[in-house]
Order: structure tokens, then C-alpha cells, then sequence
């Protein structure tokens, strides 16, 4: 069984992204000192039946810089005094690069944190004002330069497409410049318009491209990234040989994952558990000694498997798939080679995956895949 990764959320944000939907809010001190204390608790107090074995530690948000590198080791430290980690472990810190301040970030490279991921989302201030986003193009370069200096060798870079105002060029703009970063990991994720945020509100008056846009956006992204030697091992996801993120590979390979702090997910043993997006609840629970974790059922059914393996370019095993879920094996792989036929998928080595035009339309292949169970 693979080592588990142990995610940390940190809920706390300078302001407000007109897109964002992650539980995060802006906060005092006062409050971030209680949280750490409470997540120290938690982590303290988790008792599963055996030992935990972990060789990633994820702290995202929100922005977990602004928690300030003291409190951020604090709860580092509970979580290799509760869990057994390995020798070599990823320890990965989400960065906002307009609360990305260099002290912080050398004091955290020196405790071991040794990945970094900064949201850049886009270099054309246009975009990044639509979005909301409090950084502009020069920030996030310095933000990078800072990390490298304080020491980090693992830094990720993060970018949106379908975003307002965004075109072919403003897109080859932002590639290039996080091309300039010269980092170890890029991700480019597709803008949702999420229920409830600002965007939602005014969606209608929103200068977006269209979905065919921003199809050839993604191809165009994808082609980019590999020719200058980033290799995309996930829908999303690109990185340097052997310099992908192994904490988000646990969640797309259904390894264990335990999540502390508000609005975090966990996925052991096949149950699923969560904690509720809110902070008085959670700081109450914890504070009196009540488990905030709430049951959420079983996880890694056939859907799962295939709508989280066929996003890694490493796919699906048909044969353990169709052994796994009783599937027709044979029917799976006919399946496969029609879709490889359409340059939609591509099959190695008994595995399946998708090919970039494949994630464009994975939602109908998965679809197509699940009817033959
Ligand atoms: S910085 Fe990230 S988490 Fe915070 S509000 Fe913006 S998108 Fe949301």
C-alpha cells in the first residue's frame, strides 16, 4: 500500500477572488493563532487503529503563507510527531505571490518545507484585475525569485484558461512569461463559474471566450508546455522528469489521503470524511474535544476509478479494472481502441488514457466506458 499524504487547509486569504469558491476569508491574528492551535489539537488527537505511514504534507488554502512561517512549523511539527514520514517527504505550501514575503519564505525552506505553488492565474493585468487577484506580472516574478533564493528547487506555477478578456494571444502572453519563471511544475486549470461568488452574480455580463476558444486554448497550453519540456502527467498537470506532485497523485490514484483543518476531505480505508466549511463550528469542536470529521460514505466506485485515473497519463490498467469492477475486459479494450482510432485516447502497455483532444471530451468517453458495466 502507498505511503498516505496528509493535507492541512488553511482558510485564510488577503481578500476575495470574484471566482472563488474554497472556503477561505480574510483574518486577525488573533484568529490564525487560535486555528493553529486547533489544528495542532486535531492532528494531536486523530487516532486511527494503526500507524500512518505519509510522505507528503500538503498545506493548502486560502493562503497558508499568511499563516506566517512560525505557526506553519507549528503544525509541520504535530503532524510529523502524530504520523510516521518519510525520510524524503514532499512537504508542499500553497503561496499567494502578493503575500509571498521573502522571510517567510526562507524561515519555511530552512524547516523543511521543500515545494512551493505559487497562483499566478494569468501575466495581462487585465485579466488579473477581472479576476480579482491582488498581484500583478512583476509580483509573481518576484515571488518565484524570493522562493528560489530562500531555497526552494520545487516550485509550481499555477494559470487559468476561459478566463474574462482572455484570447489566443493574451493566453501565449502568460505562457511565456511563466516560461520566463523557469519552475519546476506548471498547472493550468479551466475558470468554473461557481453558485454563489461574484462571478455567478454577473455571469451574463462577463466577457468570456467560448467554449470552442477555449478548447483550442487547452491545445495550444498543452503543445507549449511540452515543447519546452514539460511533461503532462495530468489533465491539468505538467512537470520537469520526476517532479510531479505526488501529493495530488494520491488523490487521482485513490491512495490515502487525511485532511486537517476546516473544509478538509479525507479518503482512508475506502471511507470518505470531511469537515464542514466553517470556522466557528470547527474551532467549537475541537476546542471542547468533539471530532469535527463527518462520515461521507464509501469512495473508489468504477466512476471514481475512471473519471480520476483516465486524468493521469499514466490511465487505467483495463485488466485490473475489469477484474476489479467485473467488467468485460474485452469490451473495454475495443472501447479504448476506437477511441484511439479518434485520437481521443491512447493505450500502453495494457493501460488507457486520454489524449489531450480526449480530456476536451472526457465527460463523454468515461460516460461510454461506465455503460459497458
Ligand atoms: S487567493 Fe486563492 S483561495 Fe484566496 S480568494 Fe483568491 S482564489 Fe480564493
Amino acid at each position: 500500500m502507498a505511503p498516505a499524504g496528509i493535507y492541512v487547509h488553511i482558510p485564510f486569504c488577503l481578500g476575495k477572488c470574484a471566482y472563488c469558491d474554497f472556503y477561505s476569508m480574510p483574518a486577525s491574528e488573533a484568529v490564525m493563532e487560535r486555528y493553529t492551535e486547533a489544528v495542532c489539537a486535531q492532528i494531536a488527537s486523530f487516532a486511527p487503529d494503526e500507524e500512518i505511514v505519509a510522505d507528503t504534507l500538503y498545506f493548502g488554502g486560502g493562503t497558508p503563507v499568511l499563516l506566517g512561517a512560525a505557526r506553519l512549523k507549528r503544525i509541520r511539527q504535530a503532524v510529523y510527531k502524530r504520523f510516521a514520514m518519510c525520510a524524503d517527504s514532499e512537504v508542499t505550501v500553497e503561496a499567494n505571490p502578493a503575500a509571498a514575503l521573502y522571510d517567510t519564505l526562507a524561515q519555511l525552506a530552512q524547516a523543511g518545507f521543500n515545494r512551493i505553488s505559487f497562483g499566478v492565474q494569468s501575466a495581462v493585468q487585465k485579466e488579473l484585475d477581472t479576476l480579482g487577484r491582488l498581484h500583478d506580472a512583476q509580483t509573481a516574478r518576484s515571488a518565484v525569485q524570493a522562493a528560489k533564493r530562500a531555497g526552494f528547487c520545487n516550485i509550481s506555477a499555477d494559470m487559468m484558461l476561459g478566463i474574462p478578456h482572455q484570447t489566443m494571444d493574451s493566453l501565449r502572453e502568460t505562457i511565456a512569461f511563466l516560461l520566463s519563471l523557469e519552475v519546476q511544475h506548471l498547472s493550468a486549470y479551466m475558470l468554473g463559474i461557481e453558485p454563489g461568488t461574484p462571478f455567478a452574480a454577473k455571469r451574463e455580463s462577463l466577457p468570456l471566450p467560448d467554449e470552442d476558444a477555449v478548447g483550442e486554448y487547452y491545445l495550444e497550453m498543452v503543445r507549449r508546455f511540452e515543447r519546452a519540456g514539460y511533461a503532462q502527467y495530468e489533465i491539468s498537470n505538467f512537470a520537469r522528469p520526476g517532479l510531479e506532485s505526488r501529493h495530488n497523485c494520491k488523490y487521482w490514484r485513490l491512495d490515502d489521503t487525511v485532511g486537517f483543518g476546516a473544509a478538509a476531505h479525507s479518503f482512508y480505508r475506502g471511507k470518505r470524511f470531511y469537515t464542514g466549511r466553517d470556522l466557528t463550528g470547527y474551532l467549537a469542536d475541537v476546542e471542547s474535544g468533539r471530532s469535527p470529521f463527518i462520515a461521507d460514505g464509501e469512495g473508489g466506485d468504477a466512476e471514481e476509478v475512471l473519471a480520476l485515473g483516465l486524468r493521469l497519463r499514466e490511465g487505467v490498467r483495463l485488466d485490473a479494472f475489469a477484474a476489479r469492477f467485473g467488467a468485460d475486459e474485452k469490451a473495454l479494450l475495443q472501447k479504448a481502441r476506437a477511441y484511439e482510432k479518434m485520437g481521443f485516447m491512447r493505450l500502453q502497455d495494457g493501460a488507457a488514457s486520454m489524449t489531450p483532444p480526449g480530456f476536451l471530451v472526457s465527460n463523454s468517453i468515461i460516460t461510454s466506458f461506465l455503460l459497458l458495466l
